[in-house]
This record gives C-alpha cells, sequence and structure tokens, in this order.
C-alpha cells in the first residue's frame, strides 16, 4: 500500500488546530489536521457542565465568525464554543480527521520530513505543527495518600455536584477553575474548604468595560512570559460575570485556607500565607484599576467613574484567624477536588526538540527541530498565545514561518547562474 503524505501534518482539532488550518490554507500550504476524538473535543467532554467561556462572546472567538444567538457580551456556554469551533472548521472547509491518533512523530531517515504513525496508518509530512494543547494531563500533586472515605479527583474530572459523594468537599486552588467549582458546590448546600494560593484577580468590568477590553487597550494581553514564575489567574464569567472577590465567599460560608503543604494522620497542613496571597490578589485587581483610570485620562474618555470598585469587604474570621491545619474525617470532607493545572505529554514526538526538562524548546514556537512547530503553549509569544483569540494570531505567524522555508525549498538557480556555475 502507498504511504500517504502531505506537506505539514497538524496534530490536534481544537482552536489551535483550527486556527492552523485556516492559516495554512491561505498561504497555500497542502496540510492534514488529526484528531483523535471530535472537534474540538476538551470544551465537550473534559470540563464541569455549567462551564461558560472567561471571556464574552464578542471577544473569545476567531476574528472571522461571530457567535450565533446570543448577545456580543454573554459568556458562551462549553457546549456552544465547541459548537462554534466546529462551524469554523466546516465554514473554512478544514481538512481535519476526526478519531485518528497520532501514536508517533519521527524523522525519515536520508531525506526531509517525518513518519507518522497514527491509529489508521502511517503518512509522511515535510512538517509538524503540535497542536494538542496547553492544558494536557492532568495534574495532581503527590499529598494525600489513598485515604478510604476521601474521592480526590482533578478539576478536570468534575461535572456537578450531584456526581460527588455526599459530605464537605475541598477545593485545593483558586484559579479559575478552583474557585468557580467552589462556589458551585457552596451554592449547591455543601461545606466548602478553598485553599488558596498567589494569583492575580482582575476586576471582570470597570467603567463599563469588561476586562478584556481593559487588557486590550492597556497591552497586556501581548505582555511576554513572565519567566519561570507561573501565576494563576482568577476569573469568571460564570452568572453573566463577575469579579472573583474571595473575602465575599467567606462570608457567604466558604472557608478559605492558605496553601496546601502537606498530610500528616488524617489532617491537611495549610501555608500560613492567606492573608498575603489576598493582598497580593488585591495589588493585581488596584494595578488594572489605576492603569484603566491613567488611560481614560490620557485619552480624555469619557467613561463612567466608579470609585465603589475599589472598597474592600472586612476581612473575615478565616483570613484573621487562618486554618493552620484540617482534619479531613472531623471536617467531614469526603471529595478533595485538586484544581491544580496540567502538564503537557509529547510522548508521541519523538524528534529533538525539546530541552533538558522535556520541554518544547521553541521560539514563538518555531522548535529547534527544523520542520517541528507548536502552537497554543501558555504563553507561547504572549499572555493570549493559549487562548481563543491569541492562537489565531500565533498560527499566522507559524504559517508563515512554514511558507518561509517552502520558497527556500522550491528556489531553483536561474539558467544564467547555473551556466556560470559549470
Ligand atoms: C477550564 C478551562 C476553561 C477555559 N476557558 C477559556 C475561555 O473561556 N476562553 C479562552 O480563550 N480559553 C479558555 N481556556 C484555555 C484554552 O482556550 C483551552 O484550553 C483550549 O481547549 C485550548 O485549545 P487547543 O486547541 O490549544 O488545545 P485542545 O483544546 O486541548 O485541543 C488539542 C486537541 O488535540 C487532540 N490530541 C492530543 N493528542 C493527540 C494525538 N496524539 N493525536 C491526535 N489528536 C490529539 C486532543 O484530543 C484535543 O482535541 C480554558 C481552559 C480550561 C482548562
Amino acid at each position: 500500500m502507498q504511504t500517504e503524505t502531505t506537506d505539514t501534518l497538524v496534530v490536534g482539532g481544537g482552536q489551535a488546530g483550527i486556527a492552523m488550518s485556516e492559516h495554512l490554507g491561505k498561504a497555500g500550504v497542502p496540510h492534514l489536521v488529526l484528531e483523535r476524538n471530535r472537534i474540538a473535543e476538551r470544551w465537550r467532554s473534559q470540563r464541569w457542565d455549567s462551564l461558560v467561556a472567561n471571556g464574552p462572546a464578542w471577544h473569545d472567538r476567531f476574528p472571522g465568525l461571530e457567535f450565533k444567538g446570543m448577545s456580543p457580551d454573554a459568556f458562551a456556554p462549553k457546549e456552544d464554543v465547541a459548537d462554534y469551533l466546529a462551524a469554523y472548521a466546516e465554514k473554512i472547509g478544514a481538512p481535519i480527521r476526526s478519531g485518528v491518533d497520532v501514536r508517533s512523530v519521527r524523522r525519515l531517515e536520508g531525506s526531509a520530513g517525518f513518519r507518522i504513525e497514527t491509529s489508521q496508518g502511517v503518512i509522511e509530512a515535510v512538517r509538524v505543527v503540535a497542536a494538542t494543547g496547553p492544558f494536557q494531563k492532568p495534574v495532581i500533586p503527590q499529598i494525600v495518600p489513598p485515604t478510604p472515605g476521601i474521592t480526590q479527583i482533578h478539576s478536570a474530572d468534575y461535572r456537578n455536584p450531584g456526581a460527588l459523594p455526599p459530605g464537605g468537599v475541598l477545593v485545593v486552588g483558586a484559579g479559575s477553575s478552583g474557585v468557580q467549582i467552589a462556589e458551585e458546590l457552596m451554592q449547591a448546600g455543601r461545606k466548602v474548604f478553598l485553599s488558596v494560593g498567589p494569583h492575580d484577580r482582575p476586576p471582570r468590568r470597570y467603567r463599563g468595560r469588561d476586562f478584556v477590553w481593559w487588557l486590550g487597550v492597556l497591552g497586556l494581553w501581548d505582555a511576554e512570559a513572565p519567566g519561570n514564575e507561573h501565576v494563576t489567574i482568577s476569573v469568571s464569567g460564570a452568572h453573566g460575570g463577575k469579579t472573583v472577590d474571595f473575602r465575599k465567599l467567606a462570608h457567604q460560608g466558604m472557608t478559605l485556607v492558605g496553601r496546601t503543604e502537606r498530610h500528616a494522620e488524617g489532617a491537611l497542613h495549610f501555608a500560613l500565607d492567606l492573608a498575603e496571597n489576598l493582598a497580593r490578589g488585591d495589588l493585581n485587581y488596584l494595578s488594572v484599576l489605576d492603569a484603566a483610570d491613567e488611560y481614560v485620562r490620557r485619552n480624555g474618555l469619557d467613561l463612567p467613574e466608579e470609585p465603589e470598585a475599589r472598597t474592600t469587604l472586612p476581612e473575615p474570621d478565616c483570613v484573621t484567624t487562618p486554618l493552620r491545619s484540617l482534619d479531613l474525617s472531623s471536617a467531614g470532607i469526603s471529595t478533595i477536588i485538586w484544581a491544580t493545572g496540567f502538564a503537557q505529554d509529547y510522548g508521541w514526538l519523538q524528534v529533538d526538540a525539546f530541552d533538558a526538562d522535556g520541554k518544547p524548546a521553541h521560539q514563538r514556537g518555531v522548535s529547534n527541530e527544523p520542520g517541528v512547530y507548536f502552537l497554543g503553549l501558555p504563553w507561547q509569544s504572549r499572555r493570549g498565545s493559549s487562548f481563543i483569540w491569541g492562537v489565531w494570531h500565533d498560527a499566522k505567524f507559524i504559517a508563515d514561518q512554514i511558507a518561509i522555508q517552502r520558497s527556500y525549498a522550491a528556489y531553483v538557480p536561474s539558467p544564467e547562474r547555473e551556466t556560470e556555475n559549470a
């Protein structure tokens, strides 16, 4: 049987793979996108039921298509995001093959390109784009050993309050996932503890504009990677979108604790950093208000003032007298939800494109290994890189780089030059 060939093989049919296909198509690059499940699968089956997009519909989308049937200021439910991406793929005629798992990619011996083994046969391609997601493999820190009576899951496996065993819940991690899940559980009548680490906490809206607009006009989506220190961002589009306010959640009955450090004899122990983490989140919040006020002043904009945005609720008891430890059984905790982030898994990409820590070695997605590209990495080129609108711009850059390489490869010396050299 003849081996199938293509110029560029894109692995992954989420938003990154679709954006890549659009730009490759525009650049006239023959390509194929392989997706092991369905288009935008992670939005369909790997997120909790009530999840809505963190950004409003006018913003969290590709430039070429608007969300239909909802206000541009609404926050699209996750199924609508998946449907939107599938509709987009159809609109651009993306050559996506679903249900095909890429098992290995290896450099060809003695010729340019790669041999790709898939669940449906072998393909050879000159280039490979890994668009397999910024958030691939759920990470649960090894803190609590398997304990009878305690269910431990990652936020990626949480669906809804009714799917958990009865009892109290400890949510570890207060980024966008952790805080939304904790609030949903509290509203469902659960006793909830939330372990809060360092975080950024932008205002949802200020002076009549959503924070995605403020980050846009202030150039903050284009900020480059902040070095090694990853600070989670705590923001939510749930219930029409409101600023995450940890003190409010505590006044409503949630118990906040500091960073989860260790487990001993049935009890979890927390760092005494809760007040500090909240204060740091406040500083981030206030820095956005300050920058927004300055932007309004400098540009002479007529946006309503909002002094009440600077008021802070009184410190709840759990902040002034923080818990150092929690005996899980006496606190009635039956479930721990680890909202502790994700790692990447490139086991299938068996090429020299990784650093000593196994992370992609690249510049704006162009890897050290010629012909291998990454797309959709967190902070690939800037803050916006892992988000729907940001990946579209990174994909354009990668398509440009591929077109440049193709034009070098297509170079043929002119007949005069051939004669000169003869
Ligand atoms: C809880 C949560 C909420 C988020 N909310 C927002 C939001 O509101 N707005 C926003 O802009 N961003 C949001 N993001 C961030 C980002 O938009 C999503 O993570 C998005 O799914 C990333 O898209 P992607 O195409 O880069 O990767 P993915 O959606 O992860 O797609 C990668 C695809 O590759 C496939 N794949 C992987 N390995 C292989 C293989 N070997 N062979 C074949 N196929 C393979 C997977 O099945 C998957 O479908 C959110 C992320 C999370 C975790």
